[in-house]
């Protein structure tokens, strides 16, 4: 026991983990900085449907250090929910994304768009986070039948009931619901008839090697059974090549993103996105 306390003692003082806390002590700094400097963006991703139309976007964030360029979320969400950060950051996310949707309902080839913004756990369980909701929704006049909240599995196991309740008052105000990363968390299909969802998204773990792995398209498959007998919608993510897409559209999965479509893009690129594609199919 001494002996373990006395490595552990020594493990404080190791010059590796010194150097990891003292990265992290500066990368929350720099975030921090980067905040006020209004250095983060809102990269929007197409979502496509079976018929080729651009349906809706997901807003992915994107931080743009004058240093370290440009620096993605798995960076820096992490962080920024462990500091708490991540409640301003999760605001103005919502407030960008619903300017865009404002922006959008005014030019006929994007007015049908919806968004999907991500939530973090830690934001979605605030006292205030219903509110502030509405307060963005009132500010900006975005529709909210055209935003979509993207949650994940790990945020609805907390406390069952009041999260049922918060989610009600969300699909109440007019808001989707969709559960990202579907399959790669912990809640159990009987709970699943019980949450207000509209969507489920396919996790892109399972969409990678689903042509290849049979235990993966095995799942991707169940997943989409399983929205259809729930009435819930279904998306695929991390869709990269026609392969996938065709092979999905084979077991009943009619909207897809991915790289196959396009990546993340600038608010304006996504726009000319929109368009070339309409172009395209005339
Ligand atoms: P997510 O919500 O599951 O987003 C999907 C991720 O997959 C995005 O990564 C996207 O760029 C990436 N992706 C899309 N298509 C493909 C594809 O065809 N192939 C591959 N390999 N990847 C693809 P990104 O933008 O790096 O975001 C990573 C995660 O960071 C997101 O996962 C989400 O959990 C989190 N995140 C991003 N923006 C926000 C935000 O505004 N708020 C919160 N709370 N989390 C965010
Ligand atoms: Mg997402
Ligand atoms: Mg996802
Ligand atoms: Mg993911």
């Amino acid at each position: 026991r001494a002996k373990a306390a006395g490595r552990n003692t020594m493990r404080f003082f190791d010059p590796e983990m010194q150097a990891v806390a003292t990265a992290r002590a500066k990368l929350e700094a720099d975030l921090r900085q980067g905040w006020q400097n209004k250095e983060l963006v809102l990269h929007y991703q197409p979502q496509v449907s079976s018929d080729g139309q651009v349906v809706g976007a997901e807003a992915l964030m994107r931080w743009q250090h004058p240093e370290r360029g440009m620096v993605m979320p798995h960076e820096f969400v992490p962080l920024a929910e462990e500091t708490g950060l991540i409640l301003p950051l999760g605001r103005w996310a919502l407030q960008s994304a619903c300017m865009q949707l404002v922006v959008w309902s005014k030019h006929p080839e994007t007015a049908r768009l919806s968004v999907a913004v991500n939530v973090s756990a830690r934001q979605f369980h605030h006292p205030d986070f219903v509110q502030e909701v509405l307060d963005v929704l009132k500010y900006t006049g975005a529709d909210p039948k055209r935003l979509k909240l993207e949650l994940t599995e790990g945020l609805l196991v907390e406390d069952m009931e009041s999260t049922v309740a918060r989610m009600v008052e969300l699909k109440q105000i007019g808001i989707g619901l969709s559960l990202d990363d579907f399959g790669t968390g912990y809640s159990s299909l009987s709970y699943l008839k019980s949450l207000p969802l509209d969507q489920l998204k396919i996790d892109q773990s399972f969409i990678r090697d689903v042509l290849v792995d049979a235990n993966d398209a095995a799942i991707a498959c169940a997943i989409v059974s399983l929205s259809k007998i729930l009435g819930l919608s279904v998306i695929a993510e991390g869709v990269e090549t026609e392969a996938q897409r065709a092979f999905l559209l084979s077991h009943g999965c009619k909207t897809y993103q991915g790289f196959l479509y396009a990546p993340p893009l600038p608010a304006e690129r996504f726009r000319e996105y929109v368009h070339e594609r309409l172009m395209a199919e005339h």
